[in-house]
């Protein structure tokens, strides 16, 4: 069923980014497509395979539903590993279906244990060490209690990675900190070696850690962002392009959130358009209607400052928001009509609307905006 707003993931765009990414990291690394939060918002079931088609088998999820969801429609070759949430009675579905997950406490590694002997299986576990942020993962103490635990029950377990997330690669006002952190990593990682615990892959960065911390890729690196065709945030951009004589962002947006003109009017001078009085016209002034609203993801607190692309022209919102619908002025465009493409974000002829100019704020609002977009609008893979 179409809905009245609608998005449409570029493969061309999606081709060009992943194509960047592999050129960046080269062959040795492994790269793994953070699809978490729906894809940041692009959609999993649409995405998923997309990236399948350009080489990507590695895909990256917070939770259990969500590896689930790639599980439905990625290729029989593609990994999927969970970074975050497994409620107890879904480790079982997790360990039958090889899914990896990290081991972020003592607590969950003995489960995995469990339910590994129960279903003569192992369990494909990544260790996650705490080494800074103060958010999830073995501390030294645990992580040498976990070497023993590990050793002790070599038949449950495949130790396929050791990583530790870094908190806020995209500044450079956290390097210190990324670099204890990194040196942290590496004491831990030495450890598991000493151990004779040697994991085919390590594994810290994100897309910011990859572009400005090369030497931290190892042989993993978790992307998310950048393949969608967004830096994580000005300060990644600046020092990738710092270093590059070309100055363009290398990077495409593969996302389009589009409707279309659902009613056309035309107002008198002195009248106020939708609710209350927060717009009146200063002129005679033809107005769309289109079915876009607050309910479908578009933000109340554009009223009468977003705008919208219609036939190639850029047109200001007027008025008020409503949950399905906001007003565009038209009064530009004579032969407007209805039915005509609305863009409310993506490119339309060579005018665009970006995220961040659609939020008006900071580049790192791409993140929640671009989750945000409801996971019930129609979406569309297109060339
Ligand atoms: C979200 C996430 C990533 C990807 O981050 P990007 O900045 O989008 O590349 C990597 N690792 C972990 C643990 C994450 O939660």
């Amino acid at each position: 069923m179409r809905t009245p707003t609608e998005i449409e993931i570029s493969l061309n765009a999606l081709e060009h980014n992943i194509r960047f990414i592999k050129r960046l990291v080269k062959k040795n690394v492994r790269i793994s497509s953070v699809v978490k939060g729906n894809a940041y918002g692009h959609g999993i079931e649409q995405y998923v395979p997309a990236a399948e088609s350009f080489g990507i088998d590695h895909f990256s999820v917070f939770s259990v539903d969500e590896a689930c969801r790639v599980m439905k429609v990625k290729q029989p070759g593609s990994a999927i590993m969970i970074m975050g949430w497994i409620p107890k009675d879904q480790l079982s579905w997790v360990i039958r279906n090889e899914i990896e997950c990290w081991i972020f406490d003592l607590e969950r590694l003995r489960l995995c244990i469990k339910e590994a002997m129960k279903q003569k299986k192992k369990a494909r576990i990544h260790i996650e060490f705490e080494t800074g942020m103060n958010r999830m993962g073995l501390n030294a103490a645990d992580a040498a209690k976990a070497i023993s635990l590990i050793r002790s029950k070599p038949e449950t377990l495949d130790l396929v990675g050791l990583c530790t997330h870094l908190a806020g690669a995209e500044s450079i006002a956290n390097h210190v900190r990324i670099h204890r952190q990194i040196k942290q990593f590496k004491r831990l990682a030495s450890l598991f070696e000493q151990n004779g615990l040697r994991p085919s892959v390590l594994h810290a960065a994100s897309s910011a850690a990859t572009i400005t911390y090369p030497a931290f890729r190892f042989n993993m690196v978790r992307i998310g962002i950048l393949q969608y065709g967004y830096w994580p945030s000005l300060e990644t951009l600046i020092q990738y392009i710092g270093r590059r004589k070309d100055k363009k962002d290398p990077l495409h947006r593969i996302i389009r959130w589009k409707s279309s003109i659902m009613a056309l009017k035309d107002v008198k001078q002195g009248e106020f358009i939708s609710y209350g009085t927060t717009f009146q016209a200063s002129a005679h002034k033809k107005i769309a209607v289109i079915p876009a609203g607050y309910a479908h993801g578009y933000s109340r607190s554009l009223s009468n400052s977003g705008s919208v692309l219609i036939r190639e022209q850029r047109l200001p919102i007027i008025g008020m928001i409503n949950m399905n619908m906001l007003i565009a002025d038209v009064t530009a465009i004579p032969d407007v009509s209805t039915g005509d493409e609305v863009i409310l974000i993506g490119d339309q002829g060579e005018l665009s609307i970006s995220v961040a100019s659609f939020s008006e704020l900071s580049n790192q609002l791409n993140y929640e905006l671009l989750s945000r977009l409801p996971a019930g609008i129609s979406r569309r893979v297109v060339q």
